[in-house]
């Protein structure tokens, strides 16, 4: 099924921090889709560089990371209460966020859990199957394992950067029909709760506490 083109805002991009009228605006929303760009997995080694913001409305914001310090705005609104914060595999940038930006307490909602309590038919979770199997969409990823730390951007990275952000809020509306239809919201959100503790977890070097 092909899902209606939507029209596309051009991402815009801010140094350091989201403007006042930015958060102002992304704070009135009860979920921002939000990803991160890096120089690699290894969290405490491998620097933040972007974050991109993404509203319901297709405003997307693409912010360059500097320092924890001079991101007020940003870390103003991944605290709040009453935004969601929506990802897919939440548990990197959610880690990444809390290193590089501070203490995270905000709500999560996230499409790759969702995926796999739902899509049990395949082990295919990645944003670009969800986006093609739900959506109709094509992702070009040619730009993933690029240099995000680079002075300046290229267009096809800006594009490639605002994409992981874009689709996110049609795909958390399918994701969470699906667990409404499966039975097993209950399950996500608290999975979604919990996630903050793994990615502590995580950044204190433990990982799978629930092995044997
Ligand atoms: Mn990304």
């Amino acid at each position: 099924m092909q899902a209606e083109p939507m029209a596309q805002l051009k991402p815009e991009l801010f140094h350091g921090d989201l403007p006042d009228h930015r958060v102002e605006q992304y704070l009135k929303k009860s979920m921002i889709a939000i990803d991160t760009e890096t120089r690699g997995l290894i969290i405490p080694r491998d620097r933040l560089c972007l974050i991109q913001l993404c509203d319901d409305e297709g405003v997307v914001s693409l912010v360059r990371y500097e320092n924890a310090a001079a991101a007020p705005n940003l870390r103003r609104l991944l605290i709040d209460q009453n935004v969601t914060k929506l990802f897919h595999y939440a548990r990197f940038d959610v880690a990444v966020m809390k290193h590089w930006l501070g203490e995270w307490t905000g709500p999560i909602w996230c499409t790759k859990i969702a995926s796999k309590l739902v899509r049990t038919y395949t082990d295919r979770h990645s944003l670009k199957e969800l986006c093609r199997e739900q959506l109709g969409r094509e992702m070009d990823k040619a730009d993933q394992t690029s240099d995000w730390a680079k002075e300046d951007l290229t267009e096809s990275q800006m594009e490639y950067a605002a994409n992981d952000v874009r689709y996110l809020h049609a795909l958390q509306r399918q994701m969470k029909a699906l667990l409404e239809r499966e039975g097993r919201l209950h399950i996500a959100e608290k999975m979604f709760a919990f996630l903050p503790t793994v990615c502590e977890l995580d950044l204190m070097g433990f990982s799978n506490m629930f092995e044997h």
